[in-house]
């Protein structure tokens, strides 16, 4: 059966989201994307209000909601600024491969804490060369007695050099390639950590993007999770769940270019009436509407596959490139709806399309994403 009915705890949650967009996030954008400073103020507010940990299961101390629920108050969050969201979001990510794969004993040391005390997550996989092609990283880990060493770097990653506790996936057994990677957990206060780079970058500026450098790393044994060469697993896996959030950060984006076009749509006036009564822009804000409802359906449908523990790898890609797409799409309809003004710093919507294009990106770009779809709808094929 299908229900598109929210509960009224999903209303309550999206409403929290909303207000929390609304009050705390909204009206320091601008601040944030043009200073490019962390928001550190605004993430202990999110993380007062849950939103850091809603992911982690309640026994931890986390919010334990459902994907389905994540999708709905992110969306919410994204439209309030979608750079401040991807550092929250980054926590997540950070924390999922945990909650997936951590034993007892990792969730009750590491996630627990993470909910007394705000400490921010990043999720370290890509290197300079190792972007699409996730499977081919560097950096190495050695086992050494109880200990692992770890050496190597990880480039763009969020949360970089603001982290408290990263995932970091580095190689067990390089001649295995993918199958050699695992995945550790590894606290930023551990000796031979370095943050380079802070990445200076076209949207999204309130996030914080960071080179990590690790210079024989030493973290015990026990900070591995699941088995050595599982890591490759892993990271699909975590992205399995978290790209439903990245669809929903674009639902988001996608709802802020719509509302801000029908807003000022009715205010601004052309030979003598105001521009929303002319099709040329009924037309773009239909358009607008049409995708952000077809792509919500995506979103929530990977979400909701997700929650019964059932395959979504194929549903979730889907879901985020369908829905990036569309906000990309969106974003730049809303500022041609503002014309001239849609252009300048002065109005929220030239942002919008600036931090729409990042979410083309991260997560896998979404050529990866198609190569997962053509891949499950077309199947094996005979050379
Ligand atoms: C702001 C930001 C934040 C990020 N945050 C994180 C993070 O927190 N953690 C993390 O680990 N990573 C993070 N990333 C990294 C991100 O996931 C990678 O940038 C992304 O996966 C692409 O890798 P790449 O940049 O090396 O591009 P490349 O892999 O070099 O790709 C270049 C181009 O080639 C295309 N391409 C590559 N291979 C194929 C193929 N087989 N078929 C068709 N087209 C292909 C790509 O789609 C792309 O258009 C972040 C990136 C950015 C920009």
């Amino acid at each position: 059966m299908i229900d598109y009915t929210l509960t009224e705890e999903q209303k309550a949650l999206q409403e929290m989201a909303r207000d929390f967009a609304l009050n705390e996030m909204r009206p320091v954008a601008a601040k944030y994307d043009q200073s490019h400073d962390f928001a550190f103020d605004v993430m202990k507010k999110a993380f007062d209000a849950g939103f850091l940990t809603s992911n982690i299961p309640e026994a931890y101390g986390g919010g334990g909601l459902s994907n389905l629920d994540l999708a709905i108050i992110s969306e919410e969050l994204a439209a309030g600024c979608a750079g401040l969201f991807t550092s929250m979001m980054a926590c997540s990510l950070g924390t999922t491969p945990i909650v997936q794969f951590g034993t007892e004993e990792q969730k009750k040391k590491f996630l627990a804490p993470t909910c007394r005390r705000m400490t921010l997550g990043a999720y370290a996989l890509t290197e300079r060369e190792a972007g699409s092609d996730a499977g081919a990283v560097k950096t190495k880990a050695v086992k050494a007695g109880d200990h692992y060493i770890i050496n190597g770097s990880k480039c763009f990653i969020t949360n970089g050099g603001v982290a408290g506790l990263y995932t970091v996936f580095a190689n067990t057994a390089p001649h295995k390639g993918a199958r050699g990677v695992s995945a550790f957990i590894v606290e930023r206060e551990t000796p031979g950590i370095s943050i380079g780079k802070v990445e200076d970058k076209m949207g999204q500026r309130a996030s914080n993007t960071a080179e990590v450098y690790f210079e024989d790393v030493k973290i015990p044994a026990a900070n591995l999770l699941g088995r050595e060469g599982l890591g490759f697993i892993i990271a699909m896996r975590t992205f399995d769940t978290t790209r439903a959030s990245v669809g929903a950060a674009a639902l988001g984006i996608a709802k802020a270019a719509l509302e801000y076009s029908v807003a000022y749509s009715k205010t601004r006036r052309t030979f003598g009436k105001a521009i929303a009564l002319y099709q040329a822009t009924q037309f773009k804000i239909a358009q607008m509407a049409m995708e952000l409802q077809a792509a919500r359906h995506l979103v929530w449908h990977a979400a909701w596959l997700s929650d019964q523990g059932l395959p979504n790898g194929k549903e979730s890609a889907m879901a985020k490139c369908f829905a990036s797409d569309i906000a990309m799409a969106a974003a730049s309809e809303a500022i041609q709806i503002h014309g001239g003004y849609g252009y300048m710093r002065d109005y929220p919507v030239e942002k919008l399309l600036r931090d729409a294009k990042l979410l083309q990106i991260y997560e896998g770009t979404n050529e990866i994403q198609r190569l997962v779809i053509a891949h499950e709808v077309i199947g094996p094929v005979k050379d």
